[in-house]
């Protein structure tokens, strides 16, 4: 298992609004691929509104908050409802960025972490 990025791009047929929905790990190396498409999104129409959604991301990395300035948004923060935070991205102008009601633990983590527990024998 691997963590891998599983974006779905929709796009508005008059181009005046696209979304990035992201199904799978957003880790550092993702986040450079995930900005470049939420840039050609962006390349379609400088107005274009722009809408990034995380809610259903498998797993995110804190340090890609940062890359994408959403850290503050999210510090400290147990949601009880999906949150929509509106974050300027470099490159990318404005985004809607929806975040998840809570941090999810990646999968490929938990199992990593199994298999180290059982080789040290705890
Ligand atoms: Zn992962």
């Amino acid at each position: 298992m691997d963590h891998k990025l599983h974006p779905i791009v929709r796009v508005d047929a008059d181009l005046r609004s696209a979304t990035v929905e992201l199904h799978g790990c957003l880790t550092l190396p993702a986040t450079t691929a995930l900005v470049s498409i939420l840039s050609k999104g962006r390349s379609l129409n400088p107005n274009l509104a722009l809408r990034l959604d995380l809610s259903h991301a498998r797993h995110i990395d804190e340090d890609c908050l940062m890359t994408l300035h959403l850290r503050k948004e999210v510090a400290g923060s147990e949601r009880s409802v999906d949150a929509d935070v509106d974050a300027l991205i470099d490159r990318l102008g404005p985004v809607k960025v929806t975040l998840p009601q809570a941090w999810p633990v990646c999968p490929v983590e938990k199992a990593f972490a199994a298999s180290r527990r059982r080789e040290l024998g705890v």
